[in-house]
């Protein structure tokens, strides 16, 4: 832990899709990434989401069948949430 920083890991969390989309002129990511560099936690859950993310990108690009939306689908349901809103949201930006 340093001093100075003050998000915590949900906070963290919910800066990702600002990170995610680009915004990362966002005073909040800027926060968060200070958050991120020093938690492992963290810093795993976003490559999982940028994981996502890309493949979701190739699917639009690609046109991929059905298989690989269902792998994205269980393999996010899979991942551990603990912010059952912050699931939802997530799970609403896939369909
Ligand atoms: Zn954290």
């Amino acid at each position: 832990m340093k001093e100075g920083i003050l998000v915590t890991c949900e906070e963290a969390k919910q800066t990702l899709h600002f990170h995610l989309d680009g915004d990362d002129h966002h005073p909040h990511v800027k926060l968060a990434h200070h958050h991120r560099v020093t938690c492992a936690h963290c810093e795993a859950h976003l490559d999982q989401l940028k994981e996502v993310e890309r493949e979701l990108r190739s699917m639009v690009q690609l046109s991929a069948p059905c298989s690989l939306h269902e792998r994205i689908m269980k393999r996010v349901q899979s991942t551990p949430q603990k912010r059952p809103l912050y699931g939802s949201v997530d799970r609403g930006k896939l369909m």
